[in-house]
């Protein structure tokens, strides 16, 4: 939900506008989405001067960017246009949206890749060759040097390489602070408000006749806007709402974990810390489940401990086997895991173990486990070094 007032952390406060209210009947933009990206783009849109609607069936960040780790980075980036992206993308947050990075928790805190292996040594070397000549900036890090940088990763590993230049910001911060300027600047965001199809001159549905003309607006269940740009930024759920104008356009959806820690003392992990494997399990469009070791603070305190990947489809679940290749996760880690009494997801046993409900309902530790969530943070680094 956006606000127009912000509490003393700069979080936006609970007033909403309006949700189910008519939007406005016509826009110079209407944006399908109110995640990160139709964010960014109703800003940038209304500071340009443009007359800007967004609407999105649920709330501000309910999708994606309510889930995601916030990493702005180069690092996992090979050469290409996604390095390109993410090289504007670093400067965009960095320095046009500079101003306003304490809004969203911007941290230029850099990215620290491990090597546990000589041979993964020298694949990451030869991936910061490349990437450095096209502006990256990469300073390799031999493996005694490691733990001054952080502390507590194993000293076991090969090497490793920092990248200065990965950032993170609080992605549901960012997508409501983003919404609240944007309507500074007059845009409107309605909420609980779904498009259910186009609007196209003769009608336009598909199978109609009509799927090539152009679109010139939206219908909602409040009403319809027309406008001669319309933007999809339904992230995973763009491919229906591609499908709606009769565009077929193949976005999938993967499920990921991540654990959060409850907050932890500053600077209990200082970077991005994640093992040389990342980068293929990012790129992997293979359907089975992947998982490397990720661990990294954040400015609100918690760490984020991760993370997985698998093609399940829109099946949000909680389910025992990616935590069992959780880093840092003992075997059988499932007994470990339980329900959440109040919301239902799963979050993991112990008094202070990590955690992904985001309640405040506290658990029963199982006797099993009771690991502290420094500790367990701590055996997922050491573990990363040693290519577990
Ligand atoms: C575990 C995990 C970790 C991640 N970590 C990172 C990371 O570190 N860095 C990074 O860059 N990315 C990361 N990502 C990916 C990132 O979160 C997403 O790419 C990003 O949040 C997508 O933003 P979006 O605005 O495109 O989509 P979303 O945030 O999903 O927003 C789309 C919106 O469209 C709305 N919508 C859908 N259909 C309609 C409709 N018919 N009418 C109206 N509204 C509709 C939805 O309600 C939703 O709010 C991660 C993802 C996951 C799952």
């Amino acid at each position: 939900m956006v606000g127009e007032t912000s509490d003393s952390r700069g979080r936006p406060s609970s007033t909403t506008p309006g949700t189910t209210e008519e939007p406005p009947s016509t826009a110079d933009l209407v944006v399908i989405g109110a995640g990160v990206v139709g964010a960014a783009a109703a800003w940038f849109s209304a500071l340009a001067g443009l007359r800007v609607v967004v609407v999105d069936r649920g709330a501000v960040a309910g999708g994606t960017s309510g889930a995601g780790e916030g990493n702005v980075l180069v690092s996992d980036k090979e050469p290409g246009p996604e390095l390109e992206l993410a090289q504007y993308s670093r400067q965009v947050w960095g320095e046009d949206l500079g101003a306003y990075g304490g809004l969203w928790e911007f941290e230029s805190k850099g990215g620290l890749v491990v090597a546990s292996t000589p041979t993964a040594l020298d694949a990451l070397r030869t991936l910061a060759e490349r990437q450095r000549a096209l502006g990256v900036d990469v300073q390799e890090v031999p493996g005694a040097e490691l733990h001054a940088l952080e502390p507590r990763l194993t000293r076991e590993a090969a090497g490793g390489a920092l990248y200065p230049q990965d950032a993170q910001v609080q992605p549901m911060l960012a997508a409501a602070h983003l919404l609240r300027l944007a309507r500074r600047r007059g845009a409107v965001v309605r909420t609980r408000t779904e498009v259910v199809g186009f609007l196209r001159p003769g009608g336009g549905r598909p199978g109609d006749g009509h799927a090539g003309s152009p679109v010139t607006g939206v219908r909602t269940p409040h009403g319809t806007i027309s406008a001669p740009a319309v933007l999809n930024a339904a992230g995973t759920w763009a491919g229906a709402v591609a499908g709606l104008a009769g565009v077929e356009l193949p976005v999938l959806p993967r499920r990921g974990f991540v654990l959060v820690t409850e907050p932890l003392p500053p600077a209990t992990v200082r970077h991005k810390v994640y093992a040389a494997d990342y980068v293929d399990a990012v790129a992997s469009s293979d359907a089975e489940l992947q998982a490397s070791p990720v661990v990294e603070g954040t400015g609100g305190g918690t760490v984020l401990i991760g993370s997985t990947r698998e093609r399940v489809g829109f099946d949000r679940r909680p389910s025992p086997p990616p935590y069992g290749r959780w880093p840092g996760a003992p075997s059988g880690c499932s007994r470990c895991w339980r329900r959440c009494g109040r919301c239902g997801c799963t979050r993991a046993s112990g008094r202070t173990a990590p955690t992904i409900c985001r309640s405040s309902a506290p658990t029963r530790a199982p006797p099993d486990c009771g690991t502290p969530a420094a500790t367990r943070a701590r055996a997922s680094v050491s573990r990363r070094g040693r290519g577990s």
